[in-house]
């Protein structure tokens, strides 16, 4: 390589700390970027590459840059794509600097560590967690989120548990070690890409002590260590508003995997990834984002203790049966800003007067929601609001120092309202006498001299001044002023009166605008010592948010209050999919009961396709989270068990999100699910065994079902379009059949949605096809296939012997496990090979060949070939 300048030199050092961010180098007025930093940077942001000469004959070094003053929006738009800024400043006066002007990172942007801007959602926490490997294959998992301050730590003993904890989370950033196993990461990042961050230090520095006081073990210490050191490491700022660690046992929710999470639209929509579509969407009816917040990280831990749920029940039984109290609470709400949020910003230091006058509005509304609270029921009232006398005391400070209006800077004045600070005050006459006595000068010099025109101006540089138009200039007595700037058709003329009035007002004016911010400064440090009772307002205020949210739902969608059954029996009444009755038309959703009891722990759904049964296996999972989060369900009686675990899987051809529909990870999941049920948990399987051929297929699902009914005896929703697998109810004591009816009318199938005991007579595929408008000759062809395909039925379907049961049920020992999907392929490669030649024999014998066209001929030769290669 060429001689490098000095600067590129610098560039260079600093990058070599900053590998995975971009580096955004200041130079003047504008942040570069250098080599594949600029390359990607011009890509990601469209914005324009050029190159900076290195000396001659040297290739130019590729360069971009954004413009300093509107840097915000390019940092916004890199973290919102996972990636992580380090800004790089001059910390020395060019004018002083000998050689190179020294510059330093002074901030890194992290999508996990940024408090404001785009990225930040309102009714969204923006978690960055941190992960720690134990050497006895424990993990440590902490998360804090830097705009609320909020902390907890686990420590969980499976990683499929830790990949769905951070799933959970919506986690944006990970820390981990930088010898973090490969393996495991590939592992996380195909369920959720996130950025990934290293941080070697999991000693916990002295001052942060605090923090931890309430963790039990060394373990949960070292995890939280990990985030914190990262924190002080990359932040370069104080972390004074995290608030100390709370320990969450992860047995102490409900647990849900990543899958099925996604899969029941808890929090966003399959498809599209939008909260529109999802159960969030129809239970979050919060006024506030804390309330927000809170909803949705209840979905994302359900409870299982009966009496937390019962207290929650109880709050929404108590809001729903005080409509109007209700609605005058949640109208009061609105009026409550992001104190969770303000109280961050407060602790931190960064919080402005505007934010401080928003502080203050809100409390001033605490009295009128506790007073409505009260109304409700007084022992609501008092949980809720066991220490408020604060709330008086900083209204108080805020209302008597800061103005009702306050700018968003907080160096240039007009904050600070008059009377709270006498100094400031005498400041204020002083500029006022100063500015009052420069409007009569003005005056009086209009009428001495006689010229109307005659104003006073202001101007940076020169001050105060007496300006005169050409015309009048004759006017002026001899000697009357002191010229001082030539205009092209004015003169402009100061007087040594002036200009010692204007030394006391700009000298006024400094000290105001100084002495302001320091007062300032001091009320946001006198605001400091409440953050814990702000914090402790926040919960409150998010709970009966969440709640009356809840309440107002319930009472909307006609919602039930859901019983608990200390007899793991399910007996729902008219239950209805919370999501699904929202966006078709109203009065169309056909309500539908589930009964599971003794004797029929596991239903095998059949009916047709889009009859009705994934809608039918979510309702019931949708309910249960309902009611375990404490909000009432959608059915006319729900008596439900409290599930310790819920597992939906979904057969790989239906499962069109995850991006890798393999048959491979269809089993795969459902191993997982295997091996971690319960009999106090939920399975739901759809359509399982559908991601190969129909034997083997079948034989899987069958097995399955045994396997869950002998040894698990969870509750289980398995729908199948094997009608053949019904005939294990007579075998299997556990097992009910049940199916969602359709009825044909004149040749079209109409579909009642209507669950009811017993098998489904036949599949009606090609009527949903012909619903779907394929072409007329589609249809009746299938149709004369299907006629065909029936004739020899019945024989070609045998139960499996137990042998053969057993040989597919080592698919889900680890050995086959380990084993890739394309060998398992290849092995089954022969036998359906033989099956397609045995489909092409029985065309050609049974091909009315003289009554084809030749051109019919060739493309049926033609497809016969296709079918056999
Ligand atoms: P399947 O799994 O049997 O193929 P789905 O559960 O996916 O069928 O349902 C197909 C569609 O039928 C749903 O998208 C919904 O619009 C409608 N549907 C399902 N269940 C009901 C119901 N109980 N009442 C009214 N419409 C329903
Ligand atoms: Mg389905």
């Amino acid at each position: 390589m060429a001689q490098l300048t000095p600067m590129m030199k610098q560039y260079l050092e600093i990058k070599a700390q900053y590998k995975d961010a971009f580096l955004f180098f200041r130079l003047g007025d504008f942040y570069e970027m250098f080599y594949e930093d600029a390359k990607l940077a011009a890509e990601e942001l469209e914005i324009t590459l050029t190159g900076r000469g290195q000396g001659q004959g040297e290739e130019r070094i590729p360069m971009c840059g954004v413009p300093y003053h509107s840097a915000d929006q390019y940092i916004s738009r890199l973290i919102e794509k996972g990636y992580k800024i380090a800004i790089c400043e001059q910390v020395e006066d060019p004018k002083e600097a000998k050689g190179v002007v020294k510059r330093e990172v002074v901030k890194l942007l992290t999508p996990g560590t940024v408090m404001d801007g785009n990225q930040i959602k309102e009714k969204e926490n923006n978690y960055l967690v941190a992960l720690t490997c134990f050497d006895d294959q424990t993990f440590g998992l902490s998360r804090a989120d830097l705009t609320t301050g909020e902390c907890a730590v686990t420590l969980i003993a499976d990683f499929e548990e830790v990949i769905a904890d951070i799933t959970g989370a919506q986690a944006k950033e990970l820390v981990v070690a930088a010898d973090f196993s490969p393996d495991l990461r590939k592992r996380l990042e195909e369920k959720w890409p996130l950025t990934i961050s290293v941080e070697e230090k999991t000693e916990l520095e002295p001052e942060y002590a605090d923090l931890c006081a309430e963790l039990s073990s060394d373990k949960l210490v070292q995890s939280v260590a990990r985030l914190v050191n990262y924190l002080i490491r990359t932040q370069k700022r104080s972390l004074a508003h995290l608030q100390r660690v709370r320990y969450y046992a992860t047995n102490s929710f409900m647990k849900m995997d990543t899958h099925t999470r996604r899969n029941l639209e808890l929090t966003e929509s399959l498809r599209e990834k939008k909260k529109a579509g999802s159960l969030l969407a129809v239970i979050d009816q919060t006024v506030t984002a804390m309330g927000g917040r809170l909803v949705k990280s209840w979905l994302e831990r359900p409870l299982l203790q009966k009496e937390a749920i019962e207290e929650r029940l109880d709050v929404v039984s108590a809001f729903i049966s005080a409509y109007f109290e209700r609605e005058e609470l949640r109208e009061q709400l609105r009026y409550v800003y992001d104190l969770e949020r303000l109280s961050g910003r407060i602790a931190y230091g960064s919080v402005n007067a505007r934010e401080l006058v928003q502080l203050k509005r809100s409390l001033q509304s605490i009295p009128l929601i506790k007073q409505t609270i009260t109304a409700i029921d007084p022992k609501l009232a008092a949980r809720w609001f066991r220490e408020d006398e604060f709330i008086e005391k900083l209204v108080d400070l805020l209302e008597t120092s800061l103005v009702d209006d306050p700018p968003i800077s907080v160096t240039e004045g007009g904050m600070i309202r008059d009377g709270f600070h006498q100094e400031l005050d005498s400041y204020r006459d002083a500029s006022k006498n100063g500015k009052q006595w420069i409007a009569e000068l003005e005056q009086k010099e209009k009428r001495e001299t006689g010229v109307k025109s005659l104003k006073i101006g202001f101007n940076r540089v020169f001050g105060y001044y007496i300006e005169v138009t050409r015309a009048n200039l004759h006017l002026l007595p001899e000697g009357r002023y002191e010229r001082k700037q030539t205009l092209t058709n004015a003169e402009r003329f100061i007087t040594p009166e002036l200009k010692e009035k204007e030394a006391l007002i700009l000298e006024a004016e400094e000290k105001m605008e100084q002495l302001e911010y320091e007062l300032f400064v001091s009320v946001r440090e006198e605001a400091k010592q409440y953050v814990t009772a702000i914090q402790a307002l926040a919960r409150a205020i998010s709970e009966i948010d969440a709640l009356a949210g809840f309440a107002a739902v319930s009472e909307t969608r006609r919602y039930t209050r859901p019983q608990f059954s200390p007899d793991r029996r399910i007996h729902i009444v008219a239950g209805r999919h919370p999501v699904v009755e929202t966006v078709i038309p109203k009065g169309q959703y056909v309500a539908n009961d589930v009964i599971m009891e003794e004797g029929r722990e596991m239903l095998l759904i059949t009916g047709p396709n889009m009859a009705g049964k994934s809608t039918y296996m979510r309702q019931l999972a949708l309910l249960s989270i309902m009611a375990q989060i404490g909000c009432f369900v959608p059915a006319d009686q729900a008596e439900l068990p409290v599930f310790d675990q819920m597992f939906t899987r979904i057969g790989a051809a239906d499962d069109l999100a995850s991006g890798q529909s393999t048959f491979m990870v269809e089993m795969l999941e459902t191993r997982y699910a295997l091996t971690k049920a319960t009999e106090n948990s939920l399975l739901l399987l759809d359509e399982i065994g559908r991601g190969t051929s129909t034997y083997d297929g079948m034989a899987l699902a069958q097995a399955i079902i045994e396997y869950i009914h002998d040894h698990l005896r969870a509750k289980t929703l398995f729908s199948t379009h094997y009608h053949e697998l019904t005939a294990l109810e007579s075998s299997l004591e556990h097992l009910t059949n049940v199916h969602v009816s359709a009825v044909e009318e004149d040749g079209t199938v109409v579909f009642l949605h209507k669950v009811v005991d017993g098998q489904a007579d036949r599949s009606y595929g090609i009527y949903v096809a012909q619903l779907a408008e394929l072409p007329e000759e589609v249809i009746s062809r299938a149709d004369d296939l299907l006629r065909e395909l029936e004739k020899d039925g019945g024989q070609a379907w045998q139960r499996p012997s137990p042998q053969q049961v057993g040989e597919q049920l080592s698919l889900f020992a680890e050995a086959a496990i380990e084993e890739t999907a394309a060998t398992t392929e290849r092995k089954r490669k022969p036998s359906r090979h033989a099956e397609k030649e045995e489909a092409v024999l029985k065309q050609l014998r049974e091909k009315d060949v003289l009554h084809m066209t030749p051109i019919e001929a060739i493309s049926f030769v033609n497809e016969m070939q296709r079918l056999l290669k």
